[in-house]
């Protein structure tokens, strides 16, 4: 049984995936010795990884020569990463990634403006029957539900082909409401009894036993469509795809004003997301803190940090929408435009290559409410008090004007 779901996973391109941390394989940053140099390395650190040097001081150390890495939680055993002398030194030893900055991209021709660019597309979660079990789903009255996945896929599928008639080659890393990993709650049933006995620990646990089921269930349901699905993703990205850049598609939501009683919001935003801003507890975190120094090693910032600014304003121009600015610590602002912040999410850090997480639209407001109910339809109706065009086309629109200012503004 083993061996036929291995060769299926094999022919199908899916993937299964631990969701158990391994150790981490510091000998992926060999790549990246003497290519770049200390203020470079320390000043994306500060300014767009780990912005709270109290956060990184224990497991990084810097000097001009090289950078001192502590390898494993608690130990005294430290990876040394030599520094370039010089930028042009870092030039001649930048690593050939399997993604291109949009800098190595010519600008080949006015009429497809995207040529050359390989792109893919990820719309966020999983929809259709998963949608309740993941938290991406939501009723008013007799209306039909919302499935944040639903309508991320209609908004992919829709901008697959309107790119590749502007010249990109592009992909869609789900493309059906299903998920990519091979895995199911059941399958990782082990993984969430080992994770029920972490949190227990030698402490009597006072749950009864039903409750401790349920939670375990839940816990696999977790593993299924946030841990196993993204690394299942991120296998798919890096060693499958190798895209230039990814396009995360989601609609954001805000939490609910009565949590007994679902009832609409006015709030309405936009932001656009590039990977940044990891707390003080996740750099602690052995895996993430050599996931988070691969991305800042491989120069994706600059590429994600120029396409996420293009995204922001084609939104802005698009929807008319205020950006949504944050609060808390575990996210950043980076730039100039508004609405471009940093945040570590599990995807934007395992996809090695530049990736934005598209956050338009708040989906529980009364007029983005409307405008799902009002489905996808051609040309303009009226809408919300408003004659509009449909929300999945609005949303095309924008990435696409987005991806082709990002283009343009490395032409050569
Ligand atoms: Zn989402």
């Amino acid at each position: 049984m083993i061996l036929f779901l291995l060769a299926v996973a094999i022919s199908t391109g899916i993937c299964s995936v631990s969701v158990q941390s391994k150790n981490p394989e510091w000998a992926r940053l060999d790549a990246y010795h003497n290519s770049m140099t200390s203020p470079k390395f320390e000043e994306l650190l500060r300014k767009v990884y780990v912005p709270r040097e109290s956060w990184w001081k224990d497991w990084i150390k810097i000097d001009e020569k090289e950078a001192h890495i502590r390898k494993f939680a608690g130990k005294e055993d430290w990876y040394v990463l030599p520094f370039a002398s010089c930028p042009r030194m870092a030039l001649k030893n930048r690593r050939q990634e399997y993604w291109r900055p949009a800098a190595n991209l010519r600008f080949l021709d006015r009429q497809k403006p995207l040529a050359g660019f390989t792109i893919a597309l990820d719309p966020g979660h999983l929809g259709g029957k998963y949608s309740e079990m993941e938290g991406r789903h939501f009723v008013i009255g007799e209306a039909a539900p919302v499935k944040e996945g639903d309508v991320a896929l209609l908004v992919a599928k829709r901008l697959s082909k309107r790119l590749g008639g502007l010249g990109a080659k592009v992909s869609l890393v789900r493309n059906r409401k299903k998920p990519v990993t091979i895995d199911t709650p059941k399958t990782l049933r082990k993984e969430a009894e080992a994770w029920q006995k972490r949190i227990e620990g030698d402490v009597v646990s006072t749950q009864t036993k039903k409750e401790r089921k349920k939670s375990i269930r839940r816990r696999g349901e977790i593993l299924f469509f946030r841990s196993s699905e993204i690394m299942a993703r991120a296998s798919k990205v890096n060693e499958k795809l190798k895209p230039d850049l990814v396009v995360c598609i989601h609609l954001n939501a805000a939490p609910w004003p009565t949590p007994e009683k679902n009832s609409l919001v006015e709030r309405n935003d936009y932001h656009v997301l590039t990977n940044g801003a990891y707390l003080g507890g996740e750099i602690a975190l052995d895996n993430q803190r050599l996931e988070m120094l691969v991305k800042l090693l491989n120069r994706s910032h600059k590429d994600e940090l120029s396409l996420a600014e293009c995204m922001a304003q084609a939104f802005k121009r698009a929807t008319g929408l205020p950006a949504f600015n944050y609060k808390g610590p575990n996210a950043i602002k980076l730039g100039e435009v508004p609405g471009v912040w940093g945040r570590n999410l599990m995807a934007n850090r395992l996809y090695e290559c530049p990736v934005v997480f598209l956050e338009p639209y708040i989906a529980n407001s009364t007029q983005v409410f409307a405008r799902i109910q009002a489905g996808d339809y051609d040309g303009a109706k009226m809408v919300a008090g408003k004659m509009r065009i449909s929300l999945v086309e609005e949303y095309v629109d924008a990435v696409i004007a987005g991806l082709v200012a990002h283009a343009a503004s490395h032409a050569n």
